[in-house]
């Protein structure tokens, strides 16, 4: 028996046909350790939670954190995080496209001192469409943004005591768990894996959550968007200046049976003036929205029911 503490959190929402297989993958994965098991139910509507109360019924390694309703996938990791009370925390999905027999492996490369181990995707056996879009998101983000995300990286990571405390005690609200673990800049190893397929069910993720995600993590460590619509401003007020000096030419010089065409050109500036300005208006409103999110202080998420906690 090692004499360090394991903790395992699992954000589940309507996972019922996954979740036996999981326990006992997961179970036979850390039976070698001391370990608790934290499976944080995200208001699911099926029978998961029943489920999880009889295995946590006769093993009470399993601990349940059942939330009032649906507060989102972060949320509830940031729940584990928070009540995780390991030496190190690995989070897993419940849909067993994360392999919980490596978890060994990870936690070998944390005992020789790496604060945060990521699994890496090698092979994913995702739609080609998620694949685009996630490969698309994350060398755009990269670009963007002030921090690195390693690439192919997703929620199945260990995280030491220390990157655990520090994003539990961070005052922001609106917590893109993914950017602030690598913001933090600690010590870092990956152990890469093939991603399987789901086990069972179907994605929670639809591409509106997906565009969701995305943009909170570009405007929650990134302004550069504000500086890409000034730019933006910049380069078609010169175009204007252009245009403004052009129209008195004509005005000015040419004869009058010029003066009334233009209407093409007239059109298309108003449609396009007002494309970017809404675009720009739209960019601001984001930060905005998100500053407003921050002042109003709520809770990421609210308990109905915890079990062995
Ligand atoms: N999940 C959650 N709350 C949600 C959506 C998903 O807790 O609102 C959980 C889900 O049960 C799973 C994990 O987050 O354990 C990842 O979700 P999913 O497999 O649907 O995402 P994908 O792997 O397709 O990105
Ligand atoms: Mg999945």
């Amino acid at each position: 028996m090692n004499k360090f503490l394991l903790s395992i959190i699992v954000p589940v929402h309507n996972e019922e046909k996954n979740i036996p297989i999981l326990v006992e993958r997961l179970s036979k994965a850390v039976q070698n350790y001391t370990y608790e098991i934290l499976f944080i139910d995200d208001g699911s509507t099926d029978s998961t939670l029943s489920i999880l109360k009889n295995s946590a019924a006769t093993n009470k390694l399993l601990k349940i954190y059942s939330f009032t309703r649906n507060f989102g996938h972060q949320n509830a990791l940031f729940c584990g995080y928070q009540k995780a009370k390991g030496d190190c925390v690995i989070s897993i999905d419940a849909d067993l496209q994360d392999p919980p027999e490596i978890i060994p492996t990870m936690v070998k490369k944390w005992e020789k001192g790496t604060q945060i181990v990521y699994a890496r995707r090698q092979k994913r056996k995702d739609s080609p469409f998620k694949k685009l879009t996630a490969y698309i998101f994350y060398r755009f983000l990269n670009i963007l943004s002030d921090v690195r995300i390693p690439t192919d990286v997703g929620d199945f990571r260990l995280l030491d005591k220390t990157v655990v405390t520090y994003i539990k005690n961070l005052p922001e609200h609106n917590k893109y768990i993914r950017g602030l673990v690598s913001w933090g800049g600690f010590s870092w190893d990956q152990v890469e894996y093939n991603r399987d397929e789901r086990f069972a069910g179907t994605t929670h993720y639809t591409f509106s959550k997906m565009l969701n995600l995305a943009l909170d993590g570009l405007i929650s460590f990134s302004i550069k968007p504000l500086r890409v619509a000034m730019y933006i401003g910049f380069v078609t007020a010169m175009l204007g200046i252009l245009g403004i000096t052009y129209a008195l030419y004509r005005r000015i010089f040419l004869p009058h049976e010029f003066w009334i065409t233009g209407w093409t050109t007239l059109f298309i500036a108003v449609l396009f003036m007002g494309g970017i300005q809404l675009i720009t208006i739209g960019i601001i409103g984001e930060y905005i929205g998100k500053t407003y999110q921050e002042s109003q202080n709520r809770p990421p998420y609210l308990l109905k029911e915890t079990t062995n906690a």
